[in-house]
């Protein structure tokens, strides 16, 4: 019965690409990548220094509107430099169990301790209303700090994940943030080119951060960048990724331990060029969605995730949400679409889950629970959106 099911699925999937073996996220290159890499490599301006490096900057400040921003090597040390400029050290932080690994490994490298919170089925977001339940039972607000009564360590920040590409429910948590006087730290890394009420995401919290991964909707081959409005994190953040050098036309010279974290030259040409073709990869990315829509339209025990109201969501990744809750069934439809070709995938394996991580506190994680059992990505990549 699930090989029929299966089949049908995978009928769909190669229909709406138009490709008998569809990949789940590749990025699109043309003359104008070469272009621009190559004039790089002419000026001979390779690495963190250059004209191309704080343009790509710009034009990430211009299509967030976010006023500062930072380009880093990849996502996850932009994430590490936002913690590191809130002083997250030994504090805890608020992570989504269902999420990519990447601010786990972040919360640790601050030398924090990941505190693992669900996520709701509307959303795949972190649930506002139970975090609120949630901190109501177990922390203290002490003039204009929040602390774990049970761990007594103090809660510095919430690291919201706009998981997929697909806004959080962004103004309920800021809410909820206030309220326990927690910092807000948004993970857009999957959502460039995804609003909240019309305002790009990761320009809503004290901080958020990109990543331009070469799975991303657009890349720089590693890279990311650190997004605030605060011009003391901005300094502090640029300082700390460039190993806090003193400024200074011929002295060496450092202000105190810093990062290697500044975003290559060469990598930001490529991302320049990258940048010319986001909204035409995001025209893409919606189509591939609405021609998904339509495929799976009749479809029973199994639905594609649609952005909430007041959302627009890059379809970063498209979503299938089976209805039945089970391992088995997740796995023997994503086992049979690979074995077709078909690059279907299940979400991260939840982060509590992980034997390093399985020790830290965490919330009633339900909702998490058994959505880990219902996703199957499926494949996304813009080429499939052209025609
Ligand atoms: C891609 C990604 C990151 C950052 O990853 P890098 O590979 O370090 O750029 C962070 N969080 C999420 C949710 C991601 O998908």
């Amino acid at each position: 019965m699930w090989k029929k099911f299966s089949s049908q699925i995978a009928k769909a999937i190669i229909k709406t690409t138009g490709s008998r073996k569809p990949n789940l996220h590749e990025p699109l290159f043309d003359s104008e990548e070469v272009k621009f890499v190559k004039k790089c490599i002419k000026s001979t301006f390779v690495s963190s220094v250059g004209t191309q490096v704080n343009n790509l900057e710009k034009k990430i400040s211009k299509f967030t509107g976010s006023k500062y921003v930072v380009a880093t090597v990849n996502g996850t040390c932009a994430i590490h430099l936002a913690l590191e400029t809130i002083k997250a050290k030994n504090t805890e932080v608020l992570i989504p169990t269902l999420n990519f690994v990447a601010s786990a490994n972040a919360v640790e490298h601050a030398r924090a301790t990941p505190h693992f919170v669900d996520c709701d089925e509307r959303s795949l977001c972190v649930d506002p209303k139970k975090l609120d339940r949630y901190l109501k039972k177990i922390s203290t607000v002490k003039q204009k700090d929040c602390f774990n009564k049970k761990t007594k360590n103090k809660i510095s920040a919430l690291i919201l994940v706009h998981v997929f590409g697909h806004p959080g429910r962004i103004y309920e948590i800021k809410k909820v943030c206030k309220k326990y006087k927690i910092i807000l730290i948004e993970d857009a890394a999957e959502g460039i080119g995804s609003y909240f009420y019309k305002k790009h995401v990761g320009t809503f919290g004290k901080i958020g951060i990109l990543s331009f991964n070469g799975n991303k909707t657009i890349t720089t081959g590693g890279g990311g960048a650190l997004l605030t409005n605060d011009k003391g994190i901005a300094k502090k953040a640029l300082e700390l990724s460039s190993t806090a050098r003193k400024p200074h036309k011929w002295k060496i010279e450092f202000k105190s331990v810093a990062f290697n974290y500044r975003l290559p030259n060469i990598n930001a040409a490529l991302g320049l060029a990258q940048f010319k073709k986001l909204n035409s990869l995001l025209r893409a990315k919606k189509n591939l969605f609405k021609k998904y829509k339509k495929a799976f339209k009749n479809f029973k025990g199994i639905k594609l995730f649609e952005e909430q109201k007041n959302c627009k969501s890059n379809y970063w990744l498209n979503t299938l949400i089976l209805s039945k809750d089970s391992f088995s069934i997740r796995n023997k439809i994503i086992e049979h679409l690979n074995k077709l070709g078909i690059q279907a995938r299940p979400c991260w394996k939840l982060l509590h889950k992980l034997n390093h991580f399985s020790h830290y506190p965490k919330m009633n994680l339900d909702v998490s629970n058994r959505l880990e059992k219902k996703i199957i990505n499926i494949p996304s990549s813009p080429k499939y959106g052209l025609r």
